[in-house]
């Protein structure tokens, strides 16, 4: 016997847990169907959340337990690979900057069965079961097959994740290894103090713990194009958070695994001191989208369905920010929900609205692949080699004891073979600056024109 429901969400992961509460709170009766035994426990994302967009998202968000003991990112650490020779370039943002304290270290299996209870107390039920297929009648969605029944709705949401399940079984999205990447998570517990100690990390006024060295980035090595963070976290028993990522297909073109990568980048000086003092504990396997690879689908919307999140390609690893994209189109998705079963109305230009709604947000300019372009395409390869070259000329001059006007004078030269790419890439800046301002904004006025 079929279980019916207003609204039926496939994934309790940011952008399903949000659509449910706003679905919910408008009257629809919700069900969240969850494919793992709590939610976020399949999920291995880091993770970095906006503080004041979690509280707005979810109140009580700011004091709960989980948060206690994570560390404040107070800087940015960046090395580029190229020909596997490693490069360090230390991108230090002053204790304090804004952003960067709006940043919100978190585990995602921490805060998503938090989250999804939230969701619950407004309203929803949360199944954990897994979907398989969508349920048709003629052309339109009509529910879902699960390994713990039929559920039928008239607005079925995919909030699955890079799964896509029914974005798949629909046709709405459609990637293969070339738009994949294949990203491995080791997790390794250290001594707290030793790794304090080792990541020179300080507290702040407020008790904060600040870690410098806490984010090593590693872009780069064209063809092969892969990337890895590292979160340390004394506060939190000496977790540390290793993940490490490359597109699938190339990997296959080029007969390289990701283990051979791992391996060669364990070894690497912001890693190795650390993981040295440190015991493995466990390490596992997610694919991810990839920024431009995957690209947002080019339809979000059927009769009957509404795809979002990494379900529909929204989603930037590079700028690790998926989760936004996810959180919005969930609020989105929610509304019109309760708005469409309010009216009844379930015509495919409601659905439609669901798109028209999203694209007028940041969203559309979100797909930033002026980024990935630069890092695939090589010109900040170019840029580096020159800058690397300019800093040992400054360094060697001043050493000399050559005036200022003189240093500056030698090191210009350098920067020529550059000259054709700073457009390109103050361009990529200039777009991405852009979009996190309307993004800003825009995330806050979804909420504050909450019912
Ligand atoms: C390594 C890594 C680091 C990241 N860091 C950040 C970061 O710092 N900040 C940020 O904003 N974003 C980050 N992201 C991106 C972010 O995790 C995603 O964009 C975001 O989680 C997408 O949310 P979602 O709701 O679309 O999907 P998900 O979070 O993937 O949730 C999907 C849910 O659906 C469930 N599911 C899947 N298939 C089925 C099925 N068949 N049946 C039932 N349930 C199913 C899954 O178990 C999961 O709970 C990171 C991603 C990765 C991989």
């Amino acid at each position: 016997m079929a279980e019916k429901y207003d609204v039926v969400i496939v994934g309790a992961g940011p952008s399903g847990t949000l659509a449910a509460k706003h679905a919910a709170q408008g009257g629809c009766k919700v069900v969240m169907l969850e494919r793992a035994a709590i939610p976020g426990q399949k999920n291995m994302s880091g993770s970095y959340f906006f503080k004041t967009w979690m509280e707005e998202c979810w109140p009580g968000f700011v004091d709960q337990d989980f948060l206690d003991g994570h560390i404040k990112l107070g800087g940015v650490q960046f090395a580029w690979t190229p020909d596997n020779d490693y490069k360090f370039y230390g991108m230090i943002v002053q204790p304090g900057a804004e952003t960067m304290y709006e940043m919100q270290t978190v585990f995602r299996n921490e805060t998503d069965p938090w989250v999804a209870e939230q969701a619950v107390k407004a309203g929803a039920e949360l199944v954990c079961a897994t979907v398989s297929d969508a349920i048709w009648d003629g052309d339109r969605v009509v529910g879902v097959k699960t390994d713990k029944g039929d559920f039928m709705a008239p607005i079925v949401m995919d909030c699955s994740g890079l799964h896509a399940i029914l974005g798949k079984r629909t046709g709405l999205t459609n990637w293969g290894p070339d738009k994949v990447m294949l990203g491995l998570k080791y997790i390794f517990k250290g001594d707290p103090d030793e790794l304090r100690r080792l990541m020179n990390t300080y507290f702040d006024d407020e008790g904060n713990e600040v870690d410098y060295g806490a984010f090593p980035i590693f872009a780069g090595n064209r063809p092969e194009f892969w990337g890895a963070h590292c979160v340390c976290e004394p506060g939190r028993d000496g977790t540390i958070n290793l993940i490490i990522y490359q597109c699938l297909a190339e990997m296959i073109a080029n007969k390289t695994n990701i283990h051979q990568r791992a391996q060669w980048m364990l070894n690497m000086p912001p890693y190795k001191n650390i993981l040295d003092a440190s015991d493995f504990v466990y390490c596992n396997f997610h694919c991810l989208a990839s920024g431009d690879l995957v690209g947002y689908t080019k339809k979000s919307y059927m009769k009957g369905l509404m795809i979002m999140g990494d379900a529909g390609g929204f989603a930037q690893p590079l700028d690790n920010f998926g989760a936004n994209c996810a959180q919005a189109q969930g609020i989105i998705a929610g509304k019109l929900a309760a708005e469409m079963t309010k009216a009844k109305d379930f015509s495919e230009e409601k659905f439609a609205e669901f798109e028209e709604r999203w694209k007028e947000t940041w969203l559309p300019e979100d797909n930033v692949p002026e980024v990935n372009r630069v890092m695939r395409e090589g010109s900040i390869d170019v840029v580096i080699d020159c800058m690397d070259e300019a800093m040992n000329l400054f360094f060697q001059k001043k050493f000399e004891n050559y005036s200022y006007p003189a240093i500056i004078g030698s090191m210009l030269p350098k920067f020529l073979p550059v000259m054709g790419e700073v457009p390109v890439i103050a361009g990529a800046m200039t777009g991405i600056l852009r979009t996190g301002v309307k993004k800003a904004t825009d995330m806050m006025a979804l909420l504050a024109s909450d019912d």
